[in-house]
């Protein structure tokens, strides 16, 4: 009996030897599973014991996902584009690296969706480098304070909540409020200089994308610009990889010495985006649904904004994320998530948008914590009582709204605080260059426009705005390099406002 039953064990372990060394020779070459589901942009995998998380799977037809939930003898898969046709039963097999997008100039003035895929008429991208979307950030030890100015062509930004270049400043507010206009007009206005700027569109409608990348178009501003877009229809896999292969773009230049703004359209989106593939993926929800790692999401996204040392080439990446309200509570769940994350934010409020201040942005609201450092000496010279005024106005305007009889003084206040807020009304993506900036603060705060009533504000800075063109030579000069303004340039430049308010005066006469 022991030798018949030996005999057949020895023959078993050596076929299983013999197998196994088939197998871990197949293994070296490609290793498959097997779909066994697919549902709203993520598929279930059997098979692929040995795929590491975040790396890229590949279906056929060129459809790549992403392994992110490794579960025993069951991989979750987030799908990277047209699942329509992936049907179960079908090969997925491991590719051994991570999500990667293309770099490098030949991206400059492209429209691209997340994996570098082109989305325009210009043909394919020429790019012969591809990084990882996701890149650790810099260390500590590798940033520098910021201190260079990111002029966004909006006065009331530029004048009271600065934005430097590293800086991570939250656009917010609700729909329709203006948030996009923002961004695009400070990418408009970084035309001629040495800001490189990117738009990362996330799961947005394609009328919205084909109108924002129209816009740069007709400005000119897509020679210095990346569009990158993931619309509402794409898959939620897609939708979450964009910011971090926008930033890994703008990463390339930023380590090249380059200077880089990026804008998020929107992370309201992202977080959706992100909430769907946890949710069907049965990740535990937690607060509003959202999985107890929304949070990290975008905070190791925005930790990539920064501005890098001397030694490492001085680059920087500011970024402008945009996040959406609803009814105006800036204290819902994502919104105080990323307003802790970021060096300040605009808010944009819809009651000034209603009544006709654009860009409607709320002064009190909004705040900037490191930009003032970077803001140009010019500025302050300007700008020093103008927030105090304007708050101290805000604060007499409600209380003047039931009727109350003002003594002189607060009339003047309030007089004073109309006038500052026609001055900061702008056309949209009518970005003002920093000389005509200065000029009208400089006519404001010193009274130019007093005799002016405020239906005529609008004509009358289109003149001072207009006579910046005959400043001299040298004051510009020394205005672009930062320097502070002495007495003798303030008199120059203020006579030069005056006489374009004369000159109007006359012809109104
Ligand atoms: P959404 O929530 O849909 O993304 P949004 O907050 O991004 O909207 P925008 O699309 O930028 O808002 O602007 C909303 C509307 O307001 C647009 O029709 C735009 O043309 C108009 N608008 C924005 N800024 C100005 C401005 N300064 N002057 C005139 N119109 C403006
Ligand atoms: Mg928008």
């Amino acid at each position: 009996m022991q030798n018949r039953s030996a005999y057949p064990l020895d023959k078993a372990l050596e076929n299983l030897r013999q197998s196994r060394e088939g197998w871990s020779a197949n293994l070296s070459l490609v290793e498959e599973g097997v779909v066994t589901t697919v549902l709203n942009g993520i598929a279930k995998i059997d098979g692929l014991p040995g795929v590491s998380c975040e790396e890229l799977v590949q279906f056929r037809d060129d459809l790549f996902g992403i392994a992110f939930n490794i579960d025993p003898g069951e991989v979750g898969i987030v799908l990277l584009g047209d699942y329509s046709r992936l049907r179960t039963g079908e090969r997925a097999s491991r590719t051994g690296r991570v999500t990667d997008v293309p770099v490098g100039d030949a991206l400059i003035g492209r429209v691209i969706d997340p994996l570098g895929q082109p989305l325009d008429e210009l043909g394919p991208v020429k790019a012969t480098k591809r990084w990882p979307i996701e890149r650790p950030a810099p260390p500590i030890m590798d940033r520098a304070p910021v201190t260079v100015p990111l002029q966004t062509g909006i006065e009331v930004i530029d004048a009271i909540v600065p934005v430097g270049r590293g800086q991570r400043e939250l656009i917010l507010g609700d729909r329709q409020t203006g948030k996009t206009s923002v961004a695009l007009s400070a990418m408009i206005n970084q035309r001629g200089n040495e800001v490189l700027c990117i738009y990362c569109a996330i799961g947005q409608k394609a009328a919205s994308v084909a109108k924002a990348v129209a816009v740069l178009r007709e400005r000119g501003a897509m020679e210095h610009s990346i569009v990158m877009v993931t619309e509402g229809n794409d898959p939620p896999g897609l939708q979450y990889i964009a910011p971090y292969a926008a930033t890994t773009i703008a990463e390339y230049f930023m380590q090249q010495g380059r200077d880089v703004l990026i804008v998020y359209d929107d992370l309201t989106n992202h977080a959706r985006a992100y909430r769907e593939l946890s949710l069907l993926l049965k990740r535990p929800p937690g607060r509003e649904a959202f999985p107890g790692d929304v949070f990290y999401i975008h905070s190791r996204l925005l930790e990539r904004a920064t501005h890098l040392s001397r030694e490492l080439g001085g680059g920087s990446l500011t970024a402008l994320p945009i996040i959406e309200t609803e009814a105006q509570n800036i204290a819902a769940y994502i919104p105080t998530n990323l307003i802790s994350i970021t060096d300040g934010q605009l808010y944009l409020s819809p009651t000034l948008f209603e009544l006709g201040t654009l860009p409607a942005v709320e002064i009190g609201k909004s705040v900037s914590r490191v930009g003032g450092k970077a803001q140009l000496a010019a500025y302050r010279a300007v700008t020093g009582s103008l927030k105090l005024a304007y708050a101290q106005f805000e604060e007499l305007e409600n209380f003047a709204r039931f009727g109350t009889r003002l003594d002189d003084a607060s009339r003047n206040i309030i007089d004073h605080g109309q006038r500052i807020r026609e001055c900061f009304k702008q056309d949209e993506f009518d970005v003002l260059s920093l000389p005509e900036q200065l000029l009208i603060l400089l006519a404001l705060t010193e009274g130019s426009f007093e005799r002016i009533g405020l239906d005529g504000m609008r004509e009358a800075m289109a003149a001072v705005r207009k006579s910046a063109v005959s400043l001299p030579k040298d004051l510009v000069a020394r205005i672009l390099s930062g320097k502070a303004l002495d007495d003798v340039d303030r008199r120059v430049m203020l006579e030069t406002a005056k006489r374009a308010l004369e000159h109007l005066g006359k012809a109104h006469e």
